[in-house]
């Protein structure tokens, strides 16, 4: 489903992707762990092409991301992105938020959006907070808002950024929820998180990253019980 192929990538004289090469099967959850600075989340921004790649390729359901055929747009549509900061218009609705994607992009006939649009705020758990404007929501109710505009757009694979370190640690657990049974309903996720239970519980794979590798990967009871190398170690002892 996604195919990185020896990818390489520099932000000038800096060397941020080196070598990485890995593959996320369909319906697999990801999650890619690492300090501050290890290429996560450009690693991640790199199968969205909102950063260009110099060297390899990345495949996602076997055809190159970079190749001329492929719509940027289209790519963007079926790839919904969530961040740690949601980035949702503040004058619009959660419901309206979710809607204006499905009108603008996908082209829906108002009522029908707003048909959909509620089954994707029920589906995050936020059908009775349709007509609320963001600052009226937590903010664990906005990142739901902004997990739900991105699975409007049918997505076949979700990425997720951090999306809980902004959060009040109360609220933390309700966006994990959502992502867990999306991942148990067959989403093909990468998601990049410092929340080590949902590493745990939720991964197939965990891939650890350090300056720019992928310096170890594995499954959960691999990585958590068997972390070969002595920074990952000291990383799941210490965090970060
Ligand atoms: P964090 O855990 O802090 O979010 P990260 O693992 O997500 O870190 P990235 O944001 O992918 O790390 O950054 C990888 C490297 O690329 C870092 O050295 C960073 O400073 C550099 N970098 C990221 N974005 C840019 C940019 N737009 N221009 C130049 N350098 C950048
Ligand atoms: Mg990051």
């Amino acid at each position: 489903m996604i195919r990185f192929d020896n990818i390489g990538k520099w932000f000038g004289p800096l060397h941020v992707l080196a070598d990485v090469s890995g593959d996320v099967a369909k319906g697999e959850t990801v999650v890619l762990l690492g300090p501050s600075g290890s290429g996560k989340s450009t690693l991640i921004r790199c199968v969205t092409r909102l950063e260009p790649i110099q060297q390899g390729r990345i495949l996602v359901n076997d055809v190159d991301i970079a190749s001329g055929g492929v719509d940027i747009n289209q790519l963007r549509q079926r790839i919904g992105f969530v961040f740690q900061a949601y980035n949702l218009f503040p004058h619009l609705s959660a419901l309206g938020n979710v809607t204006i994607g499905l009108e603008r992009l996908k082209g829906l006939p108002r009522n029908e959006a707003r048909e959909r649009g509620l089954h994707e705020l029920g589906r995050v758990g936020l059908a009775d907070k349709a007509d609320a404007v963001p600052a009226r929501l937590s903010g664990g109710q906005r990142q739901r808002v902004a997990i739900a505009r991105a699975l409007a757009m049918d997505p076949e694979i979700m990425l997720f950024d951090e999306p809980t370190s902004a959060l009040d640690p109360e609220m933390v657990s309700e966006v994990l929820q959502v992502m867990r049974s999306l991942a148990q309903a067959g989403m093909t996720m990468m998601v990049v998180t410092h929340e080590m239970g949902f590493a745990r519980q939720v991964a197939d794979q965990v891939w650890f990253m350090e300056g720019g590798k992928i310096a170890e990967r594995g499954t959960p009871a691999e990585i958590f019980t068997a972390a070969e190398s002595p920074r990952l170690r000291q990383f799941l002892t210490l965090g970060r």
